[in-house]
């Protein structure tokens, strides 16, 4: 790898506002490549036969051109971690306006009942935005069918990753066509942890797509898995800093057809960002912009050394794996 591919590494780590996917604070690498800075940030129990890939997106942005935008900003959602109703108001009102909101369901440690409260509560004060959950895979197909039958086609806009496998996914989409329920399916890990990102589609598992850019490789990989998939799509980032979503904004703005929000307004749940800047949603829409990383910040959320130390060996080892 030569060097100007990869310069000014800094490893960082930025507090959360509200535990989401188990995690109070997201670390992620930034560093400078030939054309931009980027961002590497696999969630740390990623095996580096997966990491590997979010290094290769990496480096994508960092040293390629990027391909032509279709359009300058992208409409994007909410979202609601698995909260209980009093958090409800305050976290979502923390996004301003917006159109539609991702409610995160099925987290460990709660149950059905919960969830429903949640979604709820969440109609009972925006009553016009649309509504997705996402279950991360947690639901058995039992439990997706009751929350459907509980909530009704008209209350959620698709079910992102209701369950886990893409056998359950079509089974799924089977109850549901047979209980008369026109509820789309969204598939996000069968797609991004999957060997072969195009089997979903192949065996009728989804209506969406959910595209994170890191996971699958860069923009070029996501527009070309978008075009084969023959499925909508949804932009999504991983939790990232500013410099990460920027990445996934461009791949949302490259798409050449975008018929859903996208779920890339996640800066807000960050209590610091790496920009003075960050990237944040206004009246649900986000502008596409590159940027650069305030060396104040970075300063500030520099992770410890032995944080720091963790993260070189991991980036140095999937480098490694890229290379070989
Ligand atoms: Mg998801």
């Amino acid at each position: 790898m030569a060097q100007e591919q990869f310069t000014d590494v800094a490893v960082i780590a930025l507090p959360l506002k509200t535990k989401f996917r188990g995690l109070r604070t997201r670390e992620l690498v930034i560093f400078r490549g030939r054309e931009r800075w980027a961002e590497f940030s696999p969630f740390v129990e990623y095996p580096d036969t997966e990491a590997k890939t979010w290094l290769q997106a990496a480096l994508s942005w960092a040293n390629e051109p990027l391909p032509k935008l279709e359009r300058s900003a992208i409409r994007v959602n909410a979202t609601l971690p698995a909260v209980g109703p009093e958090q409800v108001p305050q976290l979502l009102a923390n996004f301003g306006r917006f159109g539609s909101v991702k409610i995160k369901v099925a987290e460990a440690g709660q149950d059905l009942a919960q969830d429903l409260v949640r979604i709820r509560c969440v109609r009972e004060i925006y009553p016009e935005v649309k509504i997705r959950i996402d279950a991360n895979g947690g639901y058995s197909v039992a439990d997706a069918m009751r929350l459907a039958h509980a909530l009704g086609d008209s209350e959620l806009e698709y079910m992102e990753q209701p369950v886990a496998t893409i056998g359950e996914l079509v089974g799924l989409r089977g109850e549901l066509s047979k209980a008369g329920l026109a509820i789309k399916i969204a598939a996000d890990e069968s797609i991004r942890k999957a060997e072969d990102p195009l089997l979903v589609a192949r065996e009728g598992a989804a209506d969406i797509a959910v595209l994170k850019v890191q996971p699958l490789g860069g923009i070029k990989r996501a527009l070309e898995i978008a075009a084969s998939s023959g499925l909508e799509i949804v932009v999504s980032s991983a939790l990232e800093s500013s410099i990460g979503l920027s990445q996934g904004l461009h791949l949302a703005g490259a798409l050449p057809q975008l018929n859903y929000d996208c779920g890339l307004a996640t800066a807000k749940l960050l209590v610091a960002d790496v920009t003075d800047v960050p990237l944040m949603a206004h009246d649900g829409v986000m502008a596409i912009r590159e940027l650069e990383p305030s060396a104040e910040l970075v300063e500030k959320y520099r992770a410890s050394g032995e944080r720091e130390a963790w993260w070189k060996a991991r980036l140095q080892r999937c480098l490694e794996l890229l290379e070989s």
